[in-house]
């Protein structure tokens, strides 16, 4: 008996290799012969899989600014994860492509799209832990969506340990870095995404490695006001890295 947000693997047809990350290759696929997805194989070892099954007959957070998950395939090896189909790819690779010839207005509206996205998480009280543009995509519209709101399954020590090579200390708060506190204020740190939209995807204190990061945020310093944003705009980006206290 499938599972309710099961899917049934033969009602999907692989098509072309999209990319592959983290967990795994992504495949653009049709779901029961028309609907386009994008098919996610988790990579074996990447996951703590039973807290992905589990999680995966609840997780049901379903909102337009948010990547919508189809469905899943857990009857077999790799597991797949069945997700809507965003024809613009990773928000990042958008940003360092294109970004430049779009209107400043076009910008502010990726923004508000994450917000948007985010603000359905917090209202659900779930925390992201792991926003960055990196981990957005966009869509045909040049609609911005918010993905992998996954992290807590993540198996790699490099990646969720604060002092791992791959963590996202650049997105992340005082807090997180010192004591590993998460919480949807953390979130808020991370719309550095913000400031990776107006920079065109620039790489966030580029020349600045982890642990000379760790020290100038505990020190107070903050990300410089990108050329293509406004002075009251930056000053709503750097109101996200306020420290709490
Ligand atoms: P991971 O989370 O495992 O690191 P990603 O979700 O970043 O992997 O996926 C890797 C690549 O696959 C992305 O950079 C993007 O190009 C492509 N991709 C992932 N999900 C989708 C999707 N829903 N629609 C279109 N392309 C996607």
């Amino acid at each position: 008996l499938l599972e309710k947000w099961e899917i049934n693997p033969s009602e999907l047809t692989f098509m072309k290799e999209l990319g592959s990350g983290q967990f795994g290759v992504v495949r653009f696929g049709k779901w029961r012969g028309q609907q386009r997805v994008a098919i996610k194989a988790i990579r074996e070892g990447a996951m703590y899989e039973e807290d992905f099954i589990e999680e995966a007959k609840v997780m049901r957070l379903c909102h337009p600014r948010l990547v919508q998950l189809y469905g899943v395939c857990l009857q077999q090896r790799p597991l797949l994860i069945v997700a809507e189909f965003m024809e613009n790819g990773c928000l990042l690779n958008f940003l360092r492509q294109r970004s430049r010839t779009l209107p400043e207005s076009w910008l502010l509206s990726m923004c508000q799209d994450v917000c948007e996205g985010m603000d359905y998480l917090e209202g659900h009280s779930f925390i992201h832990r792991d926003l960055a543009a990196r981990n957005c995509l966009i869509n045909e519209y040049n609609v911005v969506k918010v993905s992998d709101f996954g992290m807590t399954y993540v198996l790699d020590n490099q990646y969720t340990s604060s002092i791992g090579a791959k963590f996202p200390v650049k997105w992340s708060p005082p807090e997180v870095l010192h004591y590993s506190k998460y919480s949807s204020k953390s979130d808020i740190w991370s719309y550095v995404v913000m400031w990776e939209i107006f920079s065109e995807g620039r790489t966030p204190f580029e020349n600045r490695s982890n642990v000379e990061v760790v020290d100038d945020i505990t020190r107070g310093i903050r990300l410089y006001r990108p050329q293509r944003a406004s002075q009251p705009l930056y000053a709503i980006m750097y109101r996200c890295w306020h420290e709490v206290l």
